[in-house]
């Protein structure tokens, strides 16, 4: 139907008859000339048609915005006077000689170029339209280029591409499961994987040694501005190759990426221990764009008489943090008061700080809530463990390690934003020595990345200190995001038994549930180790965008509902019946 793309008309197609196909962006009538201005996927192109062409004229003078037109036309170059230097197609236009309609539409929903303007929902109801807008086709175009560039580097590095089950039991990943019931097993649900994580490791138990897949996941929780209940993973397996060979062979795809497709040069990603990105920067995963850093003084608040931050000071639970903002002296005391609304988000009481006017008077060149409860040698001390300068600003916080880290991390990256005190473009890094576990509230331990990942230590060492060990875990950084994490694996029978056991799982509940990995780690299940990454979010900070849902064709609401489809949607009891199911609550009248 057509000879080639609108967008890629160009100068060097002048004088070419063509023949293209697309939607109405936008029809002009300029005293007897209609101008058109025709959208295909690759760009816009404006056509002509004059009253010469009587038939095509008035066919012309009836199409509307999204009509979806077939022009045929020669080339030609637009006066200099006309020439759009905006537009790729800006110095040439196609006059029309032939023109079909080959579809009307109704007036859309919302203009296409005011989206912003309709709100979010009617965006996603109407996804279809929204997905014609220039900046959703630029997405979705560099998410498939992305994608073809991984494949094209883990081909090349002897990895193969193997599909793993969608209907499957729990892996557990630390979210709710979506089940799926069974109408031929009563009583039985199958669970969508959260990863494929034990088909992976499997996989190498099977000997295929080098793995990967562009994964759907399914994880139902509750969702974040960033978070989708389903999500692509870029999900890779190893055998016999330790951590540095997969973080070399993992970093080496991302670099590559983001040389051959952005031109842009991350370098080496530098590594940092879990406990350092913790102390300094608050959070497992540092934007380190932003200069700022927590430092602790805990031991100079112990014997102060100041119960906030001597109370945390004396308790081995807390921390006493302080984190100075070089010249954060002339933030106004109005953005101080939200920055303490913020913390408060996080659980912080409040936000201690001093302005440092001049650090050599201490009496009168400070100004602060606190320094009055401090004494002046503390207040020394301070000042020198931060090396303020006058004009700087010091914050504070004294609290649970939880809340500091959380509120005083999240000021950190609130700062850096506000202030705009970013070093560089891009920051990335490895997070590595990660602990094996987290405790919770209960004093229960819980795996802080998966079950499967393997300890530094033996199993006998693991059980005399599960809180303190470590495990062999890491995790990819990009300017505080967290682009994909992964481990070296339990490949031994023994060491995964004790994990469970660590974990409160018995050895009923293990052979329930893992009975196929205990019995697939009996048969020679090899050294193994990998990684997923988080598909949606690279691309999500590849291309700038604000919002992990202009990333992917069609997502889900905040809700976790496809307003589109209506999904999910109530099924009527014959569906039910088979599948053995009685509703606990009857549905509503108009649902069927
Ligand atoms: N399965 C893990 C996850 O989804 C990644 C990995 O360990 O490879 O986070």
């Amino acid at each position: 139907m057509r000879s080639v793309y609108c967008g890629s008309l160009n100068a060097t197609n002048i004088d070419q008859e063509v023949t293209i196909c697309g939607w109405v962006d936008r029809r002009r009538d300029h005293g007897g000339v209609i101008f058109v201005d025709l959208r295909d996927r690759d760009g816009i192109v404006q056509v002509v048609f004059d009253p010469d062409a009587q038939e095509n004229f008035a066919l012309a003078d009836k199409v509307r915005p999204e009509y979806v037109l077939q022009v045929t036309g020669k080339v030609r170059a637009r006066s200099e006077a006309t020439v759009n230097a905006n537009m790729a197609t800006g110095e040439i236009e196609v006059y029309g000689t032939a023109l079909k309609i080959l579809n009307t539409a109704e007036t859309p929903p919302f203009q296409l170029d005011e989206h912003t303007q309709v709100g979010e929902d009617v965006r996603l109801k109407y996804r279809y339209l929204d997905l014609r807008r220039t900046a959703m086709q630029k997405n979705l175009r560099f998410r498939s280029k992305v994608t073809s560039a991984i494949r094209n580097y883990l081909d090349d590095n002897g990895f193969l591409d193997i599909e793993t089950p969608i209907l499957t039991r729990a892996t557990p990943e630390g979210a709710r499961d979506y089940l799926v019931p069974s109408r031929t097993h009563e009583n039985k649900f199958f669970a969508l994987p959260q990863s494929p994580q034990l088909f992976k490791q499997l996989l190498m138990v099977s000997g295929f040694d080098r793995y990967y897949q562009i994964a759907k996941c399914f994880r139902d929780e509750d969702l974040r501005a960033d978070r989708q209940p389903e999500f692509t993973q870029i999900d890779i397996e190893t055998s016999f190759l330790g951590e540095e060979e997969i973080m070399s062979i993992t970093e080496g795809m991302v670099r590559k990426l983001y040389q051959d497709l952005m031109g842009v040069d991350l370098g080496e990603f530098p590594r940092m221990p879990f406990s350092e990105a913790m102390e300094k920067y608050g959070s497992d995963k540092p934007d380190l764009r932003i200069p700022l850093e927590m430092i602790e003084i805990k031991d100079l608040m112990k014997d102060v008489e100041f119960k906030v931050f001597s109370g945390p000071a004396n308790d081995p639970k807390c921390r006493v943090t302080a984190m100075k903002v070089p010249k954060g002296g002339e933030i106004p005391r109005k953005k101080i008061d939200a920055y303490t609304k913020f913390v408060s988000i996080y659980g912080a009481k409040g936000l201690a700080y001093i302005k440092v006017n001049d650090k050599d008077d201490l009496e009168n060149g400070l100004q602060s809530p606190i320094v009055k409860f401090l004494t002046p040698e503390v207040v020394k001390s301070i000042l020198d463990r931060v090396e303020a300068e006058n004009g700087d600003l010091i914050f504070f916080g004294a609290d649970s390690q939880k809340v500091v880290s959380e509120a005083l991390g999240a000021l950190r990256c609130k700062l850096g934003e506000d202030l705009n005190l970013y070093t560089c473009d891009w920051a990335p890094l490895w997070v590595v020595d990660f602990p094996m576990f987290e405790e919770l509230e209960d004093g229960s331990l819980t795996a802080l990345h998966h079950p499967f990942t393997a300890p530094s230590c033996t199993p006998d060492e693991l059980n005399a200190n599960p809180a303190t060990a470590l495990s062999r875990a890491y995790d990819m950084v990009l300017n505080g995001t967290e682009l994909g994490g992964g481990s070296v694996r339990i490949h031994e029978q023994k060491m995964q038994q004790t994990v469970f056991k660590i974990l409160g799982i018995e050895e009923e509940e293990q052979r329930e549930k893992f009975g196929f990995l205990l019995d697939a780690l009996k048969y020679g299940a090899p050294p193994h180790g990998g990684l997923a990454f988080g598909l949606d979010r690279l691309i999500m900070l590849m291309t700038g965008s604000e919002s992990i849902r202009d990333v992917i064709a069609f997502p889900k609401t905040q809700s976790a509902a496809c307003v589109m489809t209506d999904a999910p949607g109530a099924v009527d009891k014959k569906q039910l019946d088979e599948l053995h199911i009685r509703l606990k609550v009857k549905p509503a009248p108009e649902a069927k």
